[in-house]
């Protein structure tokens, strides 16, 4: 046995706090127990400790270390019954004829653990090299966070918001980014926890808030258009500041609306304490937006959303739930029942063209990704976007398209949408089924729009006449009108209008296959 490696293992149960409270403490014994039995079998000849009642410390001399802990997580999971329980492990490979204290050597192993605690699909990581250059960099970041704050070297980039009816910029989320002089470039994945640990975050985000606002009023004094930021807040920002009045203060300090921000929470900490809950409300009864960040992680249902104020949800495209078969249906259904509710939707990490055309065939109000733009600091993003011809949203569009894009476009019926604008319709949106009837009613001979801009053609005039009348009368106008080589049943709305512009939505169907029932 001399000489062999020795390994100090530390098993972990994700929430058993939670499994306690939903199962009650006698179930929690037992399970520990079970585990202790399955632990022990696995390891018949190692030293095995049970941990503050929740996890297990064993040392070992067994190389088959790793094959062991999974056949533990596998056991274990079954232990819960209909609720699985989940394991995680840390390992530390203790060097060769050191002998440090237990203490010691289990500390490692639980640092280890705790950074894939709550990462999906990983079962268990060592304390390496890797790990211990990554704790060494969070203890850099820790100590000279105060410092970079000082010296500039933390900046605010932008990423744009597309509203996916009209493809216009309609603000923007401001996310932190790190130029260290002796690490280079860091990401927020490698410095928000490391300071969220050390309790030092809500220093950064004091810092965001104001420099956001410094940056609106600058771009509001030079005339540019930056429309609303989005902004992250913590968990333990409502724990560690009153992080409204940062909020406010910051707001008053440099004369923005407060139309101007929004602010971004995840779902997770909306089920944490009644303390966050009335911060919420505080922020939304001061006219803030608030925004649900990383929806689809499984935290909350709509029905907790219902509870609150949300201007929106952000579905985040990257997270684990939309990369199954069922996603396109789980999305749909999310946008749908969202809108429902009277909640606007966002879709971020979009990276493909065929992710943003599907978001936008649905009716996905907004769209946030790479495909876009990346994250870029304020002064790059306009000479980056217009060339490609994506411009700001006219402040005199953006109700009326909030507004139409309140609409549900998600079933498969023959829809359109278009603006109308002194007298001349552009189309907005089309699906596929509306253009396969209009293909076979007017062949390859005209687009929609086309046709109800043509002066000369019949059709344009009587299309007109019937959307005065719908405008004068406000509500739904249904009516039959030949068109093409065929007769077309029209059911049109005005999802929207001001002095100079509406949004119409037409229904198109074979006028033969009249279904009066069916609404707009
Ligand atoms: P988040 O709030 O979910 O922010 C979106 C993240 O997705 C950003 O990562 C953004 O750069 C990235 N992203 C944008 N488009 C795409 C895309 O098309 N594909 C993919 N794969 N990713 C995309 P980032 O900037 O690294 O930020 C990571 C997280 O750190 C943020 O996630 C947010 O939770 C946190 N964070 C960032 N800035 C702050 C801040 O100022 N305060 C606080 N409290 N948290 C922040
Ligand atoms: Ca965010
Ligand atoms: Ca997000």
């Amino acid at each position: 046995m001399r000489g062999k490696n020795r390994f100090c293992v530390f098993l972990n149960i994700v929430d058993m706090r939670v499994y306690s409270e939903n199962n009650g403490t006698r179930s929690a014994d037992t399970l520990l127990r079970n585990m202790r039995s399955l632990v022990k079998t696995f390891f018949p000849d190692a030293q095995v400790s049970c941990e503050n009642n929740e996890s297990f410390c064993v040392i070992t001399r067994d190389v088959s270390v790793e094959e062991k802990i999974d056949k533990i997580a596998k056991g274990v999971r079954l232990l819960g019954g209909i609720t699985p329980v989940l394991l995680k492990a840390g390992i530390y490979l203790i060097p060769r004829d050191e002998d440090p204290p237990v203490s010691e050597l289990l500390s490692y192993a639980r640092i280890a653990e705790s950074f894939i605690h709550y990462e999906d699909g990983v079962l268990f990581r060592y304390y390496d090299d890797e790990l211990k250059q990554i704790i060494s960099n969070r203890e850099y970041i820790r100590k000279h966070l105060e410092e970079a704050i000082q010296n500039g070297e933390l900046k605010v980039y932008y990423q744009p918001i597309i509203r996916t009816l009209n493809g216009c910029v309609i603000g923007y989320e401001a996310l932190t980014r790190w130029e260290d002089p002796k690490l280079g470039f860091l990401s927020p994945k490698e410095f928000i926890s490391a300071i969220e640990e050390s309790r030092q975050i809500s220093i950064l985000d004091t810092y965001m808030i104001r420099k956001i606002c410094k940056d609106l009023r600058e771009g509001l004094d030079k005339g540019i258009q930056i429309q609303s930021v989005s902004f992250n807040l913590s968990r333990l920002d409502f724990h560690l500041s009153d992080v409204f009045a940062v909020v406010e203060n910051a707001v008053k300090e440099f004369a923005i609306d407060r139309s101007y921000l929004n602010i971004e929470i995840t779902e997770k900490i909306l089920s944490e304490s009644e303390l966050i809950r009335l911060q919420i409300r505080r922020f939304t009864e001061a006219g803030y937006k608030v925004w649900v960040d990383d929806f689809g992680r499984g935290y909350s249902s709509l029905n907790t959303l219902k509870e609150f104020d949300f201007d929106k949800l952000k579905i985040d495209m990257n997270s684990a739930a939309f990369h199954t078969d069922q996603s396109g249906e789980i999305i749909i259904a999310t946008v749908t029942a969202a809108k429902r509710l009277g909640i606007r939707t966002l879709a971020e990490g979009v990276e493909t063209k065929e992710q943003f055309e599907f978001l936008r065939s649905i009716g996905c109000e907004e769209v946030q990704g790479y495909y876009i733009s990346k994250p870029l600091p304020l002064d790059e993003v306009g000479p980056f976007l217009n060339p490609k011809g994506i411009l700001p949203e006219e402040d005199a569009d953006t109700d009326l398209f909030v507004e139409a894009g309140r609409t549900d476009i998600s079933d498969k019926r023959p829809c359109s949408l278009l603006v109308l604008t002194g007298g001349r319709f552009k189309l907005l949106y089309m699906n596929r089924s509306c253009e396969r009837l209009l293909a076979e009613v007017l062949g390859n001979e005209k687009s929609l729009d086309k046709k109800l801009n043509d002066a000369e053609d019949r059709f344009y005039h009587l299309i007109r006449n019937r959307i005065s009348l719908c405008k004068e009368r406000g509500g739904d106008d249904c009516f039959v009108l030949p068109i093409g080589s065929g007769t077309l049943v029209f059911r049109l709305r005005i999802l929207s209008q001001n002095a100079d512009k509406a949004i119409l939505k037409i229904r198109l169907a074979k006028a033969e296959l009249l279904d009066i029932d069916s609404g707009n």
